[in-house]
This record gives structure tokens, sequence and C-alpha cells, in this order.
């Protein structure tokens, strides 16, 4: 695994959480991205080589909407940036981490993304996620 990509924020109010990211960072958000399988609305952020993604939810039945329900706003998870996924979720698997999808998904920002439980990783949603490389 490599650097940590980005940590995943969810919120209530994307409007609202972007204004309040603008403020605390001193950076515009960059994109913001719906990823309509997920029931998830995106942005991100950059600050010095960091990058933070806010969460908003965007119909009841989607995994930020329980989250939230259950958990409040706060942090969602965690992304490692990897070189091959599929040799990751081979080895991580090998080690006995519970995958959520063992077919990457196609995630926000042009990455393919895994999910692992966080039942297995200490309370923490762990992402891991590849570029993906045009051409
Ligand atoms: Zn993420």
């Amino acid at each position: 695994m490599d650097k940590i990509e980005h940590i995943g924020i969810a919120v209530k109010d994307l409007e609202a959480s972007n204004a309040l990211f603008e403020k605390l960072l001193g950076v515009s958000h960059y994109k913001i991205e719906e990823v309509a399988s997920e029931g998830v609305k995106t942005s991100f952020f950059k600050s010095g080589p960091n990058k933070v993604e806010l969460l908003e939810a965007t119909r009841p039945d989607s995994p930020i909407a329980k989250f939230l329900e259950k958990r409040g706003e706060g942090v969602h998870h965690i992304a490692f940036a990897v070189d091959d996924i599929l040799a990751e979720i081979k080895r991580l698997k090998g080690e006995g981490f519970i995958i959520l999808n063992e077919t990457p998904k196609k995630g926000a920002d042009n990455k393919l993304v895994v999910f692992l439980h966080p039942k297995g990783t200490n309370g923490v949603l762990i992402e891991l996620c590849q570029e993906i490389k045009e051409g």
C-alpha cells in the first residue's frame, strides 16, 4: 500500500460543508462528482499534498445515509493508494480481511476502488484506490 490518498468525511449538507472546508483549508473544492450507483455526491479538496473528500447521500438507502443515521457526521473512511488493486485484494484476503466488493468498482475522481469491512479494521472503513490510467 502506498500513501493515504484521501480522507472521506460524511456530511449532511454538501453545500454548507463545502463553504466550511473552504474556510478551513483556504482553498475551494476542485471537483464535485456524483456516483449514482452509490447514491452519493462528493466534493474534493486539495490542501498541500493532502486530499479530503466530502460525501453527501443522494438517497435515503445509500451507504452514506445509513452511516449518517447511525454515527452522525464525521470521518467515514481512509483511502490508501495502491498500484495493483487486484494484487492487494488477494494479499489482504489472504490475511483474513473482509473485502466488501471483491470486484473493484469505479469510484469518484477516476479511481477503481474496493472497501474493507470496518469489523476487521478496528472500526475504520478502509478504501483502496487505484488510479484509472487512460488508454
Ligand atoms: Zn473515498
